[in-house]
């Protein structure tokens, strides 16, 4: 079978993780989180009590933060299961500010390129389809109202168990697309060649089947060229 990567961009908590995971379920594809590896690097600076705004200090802890995604959504950093920890507010809180040094994007983007080598996958973020995987098959760009996103990850949180408010996720929503848009290098933007898909009359499952349809007239597109 051919390998296929598909690309799924777009702001904070438009759903993107949700519907990729359900698309890399249905076909068999390895679902990556690049915002999961962001959000443990970010993990260990704050639990090293660095200054997340320090960007030297941050960087300077490259070498010693080994970040895996491993099957089941598990995100491990030096070993240890973070997938939990990284969803807490006080690292959505700081993420913005590590996502914008280069030098953190470029140590994380060698490993998410190694990912997407062996395997059909789907690789969701803010640049995937803009810089990790320019020559992605499909690119998404999946937006829905700042008001929907913030609700939609209030119920999620709260369904988790991660305690939160429904005026601290908008605000959280709004800061992280600001700095995720405005920063220097591989900034929040759809990519040229994307599809763009406003989701917020949407529901998961129409979400998931329409980008399915997508992936399918493409994987056809691609068979019928040879
Ligand atoms: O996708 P998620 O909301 O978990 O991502 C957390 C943060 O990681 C984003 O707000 C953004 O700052 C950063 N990120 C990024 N580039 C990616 C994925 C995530 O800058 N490809």
């Amino acid at each position: 079978m051919r390998k296929i990567t598909v690309a799924i961009d777009g702001p904070a908590a438009a759903g993107k993780s949700t519907v990729a995971k359900l698309i890399a379920e249905k076909k068999g594809y390895t679902y990556i989180d690049t915002g999961a590896m962001y959000r443990a690097f970010t993990w260990y600076c704050l639990k090293k009590g660095v200054d997340c705004q320090n960007e030297a200090a941050c960087v300077a802890l490259i070498p010693e933060v080994n970040i895996e995604l491993k099957p089941g959504h598990i995100v491990l950093c030096n070993g240890e299961d973070v997938s939990f920890a990284i969803r807490q507010t006080d690292v959505s809180g700081n993420v913005s500010y590590i996502a914008s040094y280069k030098d953190i994007r470029l140590a994380l983007v060698v490993l998410q390129r190694a990912m997407a080598e062996k395997d059909s996958v789907i690789m969701d973020g803010r640049d995937i389809g803009t810089y990790v995987l320019p020559n992605a098959d499909v690119k998404i760009y999946q937006i829905a109202s700042v008001e929907t996103r913030a609700v939609r990850r209030y119920e999620e949180n709260i369904a988790k168990g991660i305690p939160c408010t429904l005026e601290e996720i908008e605000e959280d929503v709004r800061r992280r697309d600001y700095i995720d848009s405005h920063r220097d290098f591989a900034p929040l933007k759809p990519a040229p060649d994307s599809i763009l898909l406003d989701t917020s009359y949407m529901s998961i499952q129409e979400v998931v089947d329409t980008i399915i349809m997508i992936i399918d007239r493409k994987i056809k597109e691609l068979e019928e060229r040879g």
